[in-house]
């Protein structure tokens, strides 16, 4: 199974098609498992069957991750169907996981690659709900005592506690506080002595229902100190860089759930009869399925583009993550309150064939804030932004075009080699200078200008920022210059992919880039924009063909089951 397009047709066939109502994972089975907060038993064993597991670990430890990219269009199979199954059963594992590659030693890595491609769990103990985001706040203990470490504390709201095979904990190693003082540590769940350890009850929540949110209260339970990965006090530091990947990862595999929510309602609007007419051709509806078809593309072309430049240009995933993360949650979960209005009562629906609207609308909230709030990935670009402006924004070197083109080789993923801060390397916004060299059709010009003006005044706003501006206290006109940042480069990565879309691809043509600018206009403004009538009529119809073949709505236009 080596070729990544072999594997996502062979996983879209194993879990089948979703709107069968006889599917092990398709909606019906979903809905039903989602009533009793569990996964679809069908969609669990398939994705066993196939090994998805093995897809998270690195392939110089015998599994099959290579790309970023390639990754999350693998999972948009999973997402699609079920998100609890999507992070449940899956992707909550390389939150852990992660860590072990970045910073484990060739044993923890080992150990922990065996255990994901035997189809075991690894669960990723961080937050307590004393302190939610702030992280390095954790009271979860580790405490040196004769040659060993001591664990004793809380951790809440974590994904599949019960039933890992181990887990990476975030603990406090030195009691002082400061940068330097916590760790990680990855400990097996069999070493677990019963009488100090207690899984706490499970969570329950309105969404996300499928995915075991539990907590853990462990009390003076000792471990051997070889459970640390990397040295002492590094946790933070390995979570900044492990967590890039996930950051932009999780965030572009949850906008399978928005494709399933927009042919969800374009089926309900196909199939509807209002005013004597299908609902579909109501004007307002239009431009609301070609609005969310735009951000869908947009989302998708940043999510890439992100993930490629993991490989192509490690030095600028702390920028980027975050930016990811901002930018995708944001344009999603907005999108879906747009489609809930088109669906109206269906919208209201636990059951029937349009019920997993509701579903897909629910399990979208956390990616608003699970992870990382997206709040806090402004404050953690906000930092970054004056050397940014002063060192890449006015002159650096102009984007690799593998950045933009799906399967065009890239460097190997490595994620000890990222940095915690960028620097001030940003390739990526000046992808918007290069396309104007070009013969930039009339009614893409006047965009990428206002873009590449945007970026000036940005640079203007944030070279003369002092440090007392970008604290965590930072004003809200400052932490807009954090997200309007994010859309530049969301702008940057849409140009590029246009520019490098082979001819005869829908990507090349200037109608979606049209589109997919005037809408980060829009939310740069924090006025919502639609996308202009002259590219409307082009985007529905290309959407009815795609929902007619049954393609993905997103930028790889692949076919579904
Ligand atoms: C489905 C799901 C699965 C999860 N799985 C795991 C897991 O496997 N492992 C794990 O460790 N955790 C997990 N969590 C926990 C999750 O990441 C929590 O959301 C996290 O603890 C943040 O806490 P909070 O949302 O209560 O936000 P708080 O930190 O209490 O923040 C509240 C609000 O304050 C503001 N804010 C916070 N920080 C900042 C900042 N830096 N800058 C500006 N504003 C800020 C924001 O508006 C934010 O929304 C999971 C959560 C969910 C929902």
């Amino acid at each position: 199974m080596s070729d990544v397009h072999a594997r996502m047709e062979a996983l879209e066939e194993r879990l089948g098609d979703p709107f069968d109502a006889a599917g092990g994972a398709g909606f019906a089975a979903v809905l039903t498992a989602d009533e009793r907060e569990e996964v679809p038993v069908g969609g669990a064993s398939a994705l066993d069957e196939f090994g998805i597991l093995s897809e998270f670990v690195p392939g110089a430890l015998g599994g099959r991750l290579e790309r970023v990219d390639h990754l999350i269009e693998l999972m948009r199979s999973v997402y699609r169907r079920d998100p609890s199954l999507g992070l449940g059963h899956c992707s909550s594992s390389l939150l852990g996981a992660v860590n072990v590659w970045t910073a484990g030693s060739p044993d923890q890595r080992r150990d922990t690659a065996e255990l994901l491609l035997a189809g075991h769990k690894v669960s990723c103990a961080f937050h307590e709900l004393a302190h939610g985001n702030d992280i390095g706040s954790v009271e979860f203990a580790a405490t040196p005592a004769e040659g060993r470490l001591v664990l004793s504390g809380r951790k809440e709201s974590i994904t599949n506690l019960d039933r890992a095979d181990a887990m990476v904990f975030l603990a406090r190693t030195d009691p002082d506080g400061g940068p330097r003082s916590c760790s990680q540590l990855l400990v097996p769940t069999a070493d677990l002595d019963p009488d100090r350890v207690r899984f706490l009850p499970r969570f329950r929540s309105v969404g996300m229902r499928g995915v075991r949110l539990g907590g853990i209260a462990v009390d003076s339970f000792p471990v051997a100190a070889d459970a640390l990965l990397g040295a002492p006090g590094t946790g933070l530091e390995t979570a900044n860089r492990a967590f890039q990947l996930t950051r932009i990862a999780m965030p572009a595999m949850s906008t399978a759930m928005l494709d399933t929510g927009l042919r969800v309602t374009l089926h309900h609007m196909r199939a509807r009869r209002l005013y004597g007419r299908d609902a579909a051709s109501i004007p307002m509806v239009r431009t609301t399925l070609a609005n969310t078809f735009a951000d869908l593309l947009l989302c998708e072309a940043f999510g890439a583009v992100a993930a490629r430049s993991l490989h192509a240009l490690p030095e600028s995933g702390s920028a980027y993550a975050p930016a990811v993360k901002y930018l995708l949650a944001g344009v999603t979960l907005d999108a879906f309150e747009q489609l809930s209005l088109v669906m109206g009562s269906e919208f209201y629906r636990r059951d029937g064939q349009h019920g997993v609207f509701q579903k897909m609308a629910r399990d979208i909230k956390p990616v608003g804030f699970g992870h990382i709030a997206r709040a806090a990935c402004l404050s953690a670009v906000l930092p970054q932004l004056p050397v940014l402006a002063r060192r890449s924004w006015r002159d650096a070197a102009p984007a690799p075009a593998a950045l933009f083109v799906p399967d065009a080789e890239l460097p190997p993923l490595d994620l000890p080699g990222l940095r915690v801060t960028a620097g001030g390397k940003d390739g990526l916004v000046m992808a918007l200078n290069a396309a104007l060299d070009d013969d930039v059709p009339a009614a893409l010009r006047p965009l990428i200008e206002r873009q590449i003006r945007g970026v000036r005044a940005l640079t203007e706003a944030c070279a003369g920022l002092k440090p007392r501006d970008l604290s965590i206290a930072a004003t809200v006109e400052v932490r807009d210059l954090a997200a309007r940042y994010t859309t530049a480069l969301a702008a940057a990565a849409c140009v590029g992919v246009w520019r490098h879309a082979p001819g005869d691809d829908f990507l090349a043509r200037p109608e979606w880039l049209v589109a997919a600018l005037t809408r980060l206009e829009g939310i740069t403004a924090g006025q919502p924009v639609d996308v202009p009538d002259d590219v409307e009529g082009a985007l529905v119809d290309e959407l009815l063909s795609r929902d007619d073949r049954t393609v993905s709505f997103g930028i790889s236009a692949r076919q579904y089951r």
